[in-house]
């Protein structure tokens, strides 16, 4: 395990891709340029608040370093390590479906690779360090409450199993930065922070779209190539045939990525095309969710409140729309729409496999191929909505439901009606349907001859006990503004094993609160942060 000083970097994003030549912060339309230099800003009292330690180990550093005062001075930027090529990358995008322009970094600045103790570079990136030429009229900062939802739901997401940047650090900053939390002519102070964010690569759908919108073919090929060789090494095609494949496959990591938001209950909130990472990661955490009762057409961003194009349910839709304008564009350097409408047609295909393999998972069952298994899946999720019911806890406890034949129907269901927003409100017909469905899947079960020791085992392999729900991040960031941020590393604790009993920390399965229904932060979120 290394110190920080022995950290090697090997920056190739900003040694193989051209760089803007002017330099300073000024806000401009930065041309024929992938990136542009720029360094952290100075902040006056960096403090940590939470690392992960399995970051840490993933990066090689001795976690004892963690304790380094200088250390701290480096994740907040104030300290540049030598061999360190701070950066913000320029992209562009479209934004609720209209294209925005050049985006770019305005709060990011990218640090260096490092490279992983299994090889892999890993890209390390301050968000809120600072203003940036992709600023526009914001400041490049960032608050705690929202570090906070980033630092913690990237490595909650890491450990259910869905692919995400990480997070290495959170620090505060000693200042005070100044938020209209809802838009509503309310600024406030908050106390200003850091993230460490990590990933192979944080090139986005919008790095190849706003060279296209610029007719700048020459960068755009440099970018496309430069991302094939370094994260689709194994793309061999000649010609065009390259860009068509690598279209196809960030499609498929698209695709898969959906599939497990849809398998955990998460919503994105911002899914624009510069939100949209090339390596099918989640990124970028804003005013995201989680389903507490299933609601396909739930967004908790207000900021989409009115359209809602963002909903839970719509967001393998929009992924695709999103894969459409990679294709547009990546058009130019394929010159035919053909090959690429394919392309597009994969990302349904897989979307479709996958999401039947992850829905029988769910189920216990191996496939949904049987179409009284596929009538199962959608009975399962229209069950769902008959009442208010929690997702997580419905998708858990049916893993305990009893299949033996002789069994009262209702006595059966009984787990799952605990799942109900509240048990008592629901009535006779409501309760009909859950013990319908629990007929039916159990009657699934005795014929398929599941074993109930191994069913029980896989369900809760796929059906997390624990997710990071709206109002648990809020209440751990209430407490983090007072100064205690001992229910953030709780929170960080508790979401390493997701699939877990630990029984000690029941209360955090437990379904949401009613206070939290409707409050801001837990049913509510803006862009603001
Ligand atoms: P987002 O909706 O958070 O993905 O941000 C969209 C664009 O706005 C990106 O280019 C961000 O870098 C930029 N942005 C968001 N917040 C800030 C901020 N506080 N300062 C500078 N740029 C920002
Ligand atoms: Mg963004």
């Amino acid at each position: 395990m290394a110190t920080i000083d022995d950290l090697r970097f090997d920056n190739r994003f900003t040694r193989s891709l051209p760089a803007d030549s002017i330099n300073g912060t000024n806000s401009r339309q930065v041309q024929q340029a992938c990136f542009s230099r720029v360094k952290p800003l100075i902040v006056d009292h960096p403090r940590l608040v939470a690392h992960s330690a399995e970051m840490f180990e993933l990066l090689g550093i001795n976690s004892a370093e963690i304790q380094r005062p200088d250390f701290v001075e480096v994740l907040a930027g104030n300290r540049i390590l030598p061999g360190m090529d701070t950066h913000a990358a320029c992209y562009g995008g479209h934004q609720f479906g209209n294209w925005a322009g050049q985006l770019g970094d305005g709060r990011a600045i990218g640090l260096g690779e490092v490279i992983d103790t299994s090889g892999r570079h890993q890209m390390l990136q301050l968000k809120g360090a600072g203003p940036t030429p992709y600023s526009r009229t914001a400041d490049g900062l960032a608050v705690l409450r929202s570090s906070i939802r980033e630092f913690l739901c990237s490595e909650a997401m890491h450990h259910l199993g869905v692919p995400t940047t990480r997070a290495l650090s959170l620090v505060t900053t000693g200042e005070d930065v100044v938020r209209d939390m809802l838009y509503d002519g309310n600024p406030r102070p908050e106390p200003g922070a850091i993230v460490c964010r990590v990933a192979p690569s944080f090139v986005r759908f919008g790095n190849f779209e706003i060279f296209a919108s610029r007719g700048d073919r020459q960068t755009l090929q440099r970018l496309a190539d430069f991302t094939i060789a370094t994260e689709f090494p194994h793309i061999e095609d000649p010609d065009s045939g390259r860009y068509v494949s690598l279209l196809k496959e960030v499609g498929e990591r698209t695709a898969d990525m959906v599939v497990e938001w849809l398998r955990v209950g998460f919503v994105h909130g911002v899914m624009n095309t510069d939100n949209m990472s090339i390596l099918g990661l989640t990124i970028d955490y804003g005013p995201y969710g989680w389903l507490d009762n299933y609601d396909p057409n739930w967004t908790p961003n207000t900021t989409d409140a009115q359209h809602r194009r963002y909903r839970y349910g719509r967001q393998p839709h929009i992924a695709q729309w999103n894969v459409v304008q990679l294709a547009n564009a990546l058009y130019p350097l394929v010159e035919e729409v053909e090959p690429l409408q394919e392309a597009v047609r994969h990302y349904a295909d897989r979307f479709e496999a996958k999401w039947s393999e992850m829905m029988a998972s769910k189920l216990g069952i191996f496939s949904l191929n049987d179409s009284r298994d596929r009538n199962l899946a959608d009975e399962a999720l229209s069950v769902l909505q008959v009442v208010e019911t929690d997702m997580t806890k419905f998708w858990r406890e049916l893993g305990r439901v009893d299949c033996s034949a002789d069994l009262d129907p209702l006595e059966r269901v009984e787990p799952l009606l605990g799942a109900i927003y509240p048990r008592e409100s629901a009535t006779r017909p409501q309760v009909s349907a859950f013990v319908d469905f629990g007929q039916r899947w159990a009657a699934r079960h005795r014929e398929l001859g599941t074993d109930d020791v191994e069913r029980r085992m896989s369900m809760d392999a796929v059906n997390p006990k624990y997710v990071l729900r709206n109002y648990l991040a809020q209440l751990a960031i209430d407490r983090a503004e007072q100064g205690d941020a001992s229910m953030v590393e709780e929170l960080l604790d508790l979401m390493r094993r997701p699939y877990d009993e630990q029984a000690e920390r029941n209360k955090f399965s437990l379904l949401r609160p009613d206070w939290a229904r409707t409050k801001v932060g837990c049913s509510q979120l803006s862009c603001s942060s």
